[in-house]
């Protein structure tokens, strides 16, 4: 019989995504004895996609494959993207456990603080462990009823925010994303203002 794997499932509007997801997406691999940490790239991130413009979902995910390619492990899904509509993380994790394995949540200490808030949170909470990553200037967040694992990782104080803004200021984003990626950024003429 094939046993099911261990997977982190890592989800995120990664607009665009940068070093800070893939240090985090490693971490928990190997803090948690993952067998595969999966970069689940969001169709819509209801949470925002109010606030403000998303980039096309083919382009984060192009970018995102860009991001693991040489990471044994760390991988890309566009699971969220081809199901459509909001992007559940429930769904997801539902979609994962058919196919009999266990999922791990994992999210920095930013988006952990907001769990309860997510699409059937109650549901969630009792189906996943979550891995919590220390984010710099987020504190530990106060959350009951969750199975937390605190992962202790070389915090690295990138967000895509930061890079949408030295994009758009023309800046150089050597330290916050691969070089590859920001090519393709320039390529394609992304832009966020
Ligand atoms: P934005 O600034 O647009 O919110 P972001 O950098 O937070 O972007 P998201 O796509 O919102 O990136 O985040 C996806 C997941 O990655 C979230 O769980 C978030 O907490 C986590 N994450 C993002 N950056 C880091 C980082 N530098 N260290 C640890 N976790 C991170
Ligand atoms: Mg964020």
């Amino acid at each position: 019989m094939c046993m099911g794997q261990r997977i982190g499932l890592f989800g995120g509007s990664f607009d665009p995504p940068h070093t800070g997801h893939l240090l985090a997406a490693v971490a928990v691999q190997s803090a948690l004895r993952l067998d595969r940490v999966i970069l689940v790239v969001a169709n819509d991130p209801w949470q925002k996609s109010t606030q403000r413009h998303i980039t096309d979902s083919h382009h984060r995910l192009a970018m995102v494959r860009l991001l693991v390619e040489e990471f044994e492990g760390i991988e890309v899904s566009d699971l969220e993207i081809s199901r459509g509509g909001p992007s559940y993380t429930i769904e997801t994790v539902n979609e994962l456990r058919d196919r009999g394995d266990e999922v791990i949540l994992v999210v920095g200490a930013d988006a952990a603080a907001g769990l309860d808030t997510w699409e059937r949170s109650d549901e969630l909470r009792e189906l996943v462990e979550v891995a919590v990553l220390d984010r710099p200037g987020y504190p530990w967040p106060e959350l009951t009823g969750w199975r937390l694992h605190r992962v202790k990782a070389e915090s690295l104080n990138i967000s895509s925010s930061g890079v949408r803004h030295l994009v758009g200021d023309g800046t150089s984003t050597h330290d916050s994303v691969p070089a590859a990626i920001r090519s393709y950024i320039d390529r394609h003429g992304l832009e966020w203002s």
